[in-house]
């Protein structure tokens, strides 16, 4: 999911919806904003992208100087109308509305006890829960109830709280998902998932949010607090090598740059790899494969033209629509690829289900030879965190070998980076990554009733 928030801006309705424009890669089934204008608190919350979810006079409408905006894909709860975000909860006089990247490992254990002591649960998003404990918190006050309410939780989370005159930004602990503050010209404050949000509302870049930060912002300034007892910093290694935008800075280093040393390390790793071209499946395997043509001395090339009005295919719900979006989605170049050895970069592999089909579309096009280099290890183990692949059958490396894979996607060689690469080229002073997708060691415990349903 992204998250985007601003606080002292009078126009805060219309900063989050470009900010959430330029997070729609980390969310397409549905977008929410609501705005408080210090008194009052309206939304407007929808399914599809941001582009269909808002007109102009929905943005007239949304007045105030304070915002938080979302947009989701699913991790916990279907993708249905009742789990939009933000998740908006009215008590004791007061709004609050809350923003989530992230999944909550504990959340279906501490749904059974509220439930058990009266709770009624409107969605069957993990983040609800935080809601209950806040109003059973309420008789500490906003923010000691916010923050031990937040202490209750394991998982990962990037939040974002808005109440009619405050803005809070919550990280946890290990800081397993990004989250970022500007600075808007001419004073106020943003939030943001990535920085690629910043630069389309001229906002300066301030600092990430800290693992275990909570930040409050409000008339008075940035307040920040931590919390929680420290953990070891374990950030995702994943945003550098799929989720994040090239353009944006994650964890202080600039994703294109990261993927582009990928490319490279790959190219180091597997020296006797020679092919007439180096391509990637556009858009994500792009940098990568930049850094691994210059690294080889190959030429770099476009094999694959796509076509920029399908989404991304990973990202959406259901099976049947992920195989449409391979059909339609990449174009082979037939002049470039015909009686050509081709060396494809991919950025990973997690299904294996686009994959087969996109080789096969190169082979169809002539190629002698496809081989292929992946700017991750395998992915053997699901992720509880917030990415995507939470069930381990879904993974193609948690069942099958290297060669296996290399079989069943009909390719001449596949290759992998290693664990040691991908650390070595995702370099940053900022501590420790999460590699639990690779080596299965998940930096919060995870239970058994886990997966998207566990909710329901
Ligand atoms: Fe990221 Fe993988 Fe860790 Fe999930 S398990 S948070 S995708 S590194």
């Amino acid at each position: 999911c992204g998250i985007f928030g601003v606080f002292g801006h009078q126009d805060a309705a219309r900063l989050t919806y470009y900010g959430l424009y330029a997070l729609q890669h980390r969310g397409q089934e549905s977008a929410g904003i609501a705005v408080s204008d210090g008194e009052n608190v309206t939304e407007k919350r929808g399914m599809g992208l941001v582009p269909d979810v808002f007109q102009e006079r929905d943005l007239n409408r949304l007045k105030g100087h304070v915002a938080c905006g979302h947009v989701r894909y699913s991790t916990t709860g279907s993708s249905v109308l009742a789990n939009v975000q933000p998740f908006i909860i009215h008590f004791a006089g007061h709004t609050v509305c809350l923003g989530h990247n992230g999944n909550l490992v504990n959340a279906a254990e501490l749904k059974r006890r509220l439930e058990r002591e009266g709770s009624i649960f409107q969605t069957t998003m993990d983040s609800e829960v935080v809601m209950h404990l806040l109003t059973r918190n309420i008789h500490m006050g906003f923010e000691d109830g916010l923050v031990d309410s937040l202490k209750q939780l394991q998982g990962a989370f990037g939040f974002l709280f808005m109440t009619e005159d405050t803005l809070v930004a919550a990280r946890d602990p290990h800081g397993l998902r990004p989250l970022c503050i500007g600075v808007l010209e001419g004073g106020g404050y943003v939030v943001a998932s990535e920085t690629c949000a910043l630069d389309l509302i001229d906002a300066t870049y301030l600092r990430q949010v800290e693992p275990g930060e909570v930040v409050f912002i409000n008339k008075k300034g940035l307040r920040s607090v931590k919390p929680f007892p420290q953990k070891p910093t374990r950030q995702c290694i994943f945003e550098f090598v799929y989720f994040a935008r090239p353009d944006s800075v994650v964890y202080d280093q600039t994703v294109y740059e990261v993927r582009k040393r990928q490319g490279a390390q790959l190219a180091k790793e597997y020296p006797h790899l020679k092919g007439d071209l180096v391509m990637p499946f556009p858009d994500s395997g792009n940098y990568a494969a930049l850094g691994f043509a210059a690294a080889s001395n190959l030429p770099f090339e476009m094999g694959m033209i796509r076509n920029h009005y399908v989404g991304r295919t990973f990202i959406q719900p259901t099976q049947d629509m992920r195989s449409f979006g391979v059909r339609v989605k990449l174009n082979p170049v037939r002049e470039l690829i015909k009686g050509k050895k081709v060396i494809i970069v991919e950025d990973s592999i997690i299904r294996g289900t686009t994959t087969v089909g996109r080789v096969k579309n190169i082979r169809d096009a002539g190629a002698t030879e496809v081989h292929m280099v992946v700017s991750c290890p395998p992915h053997r183990f699901p992720c509880h965190y917030g990415i995507d692949f939470s069930t381990k059958g879904e993974l193609i490396a948690s069942k099958h070998s290297v060669d296996e894979i290399a079989t069943l996607l009909g390719l001449d060689s596949l290759n992998y980076l290693s664990l040691e690469g991908l650390l070595e080229s995702s370099r940053t002073d900022h501590g420790g990554f999460c590699t639990a997708c690779f080596d299965g060691k998940y930096p919060v415990p995870v239970g058994e009733n886990q997966g998207k349903f566990c909710l329901e």
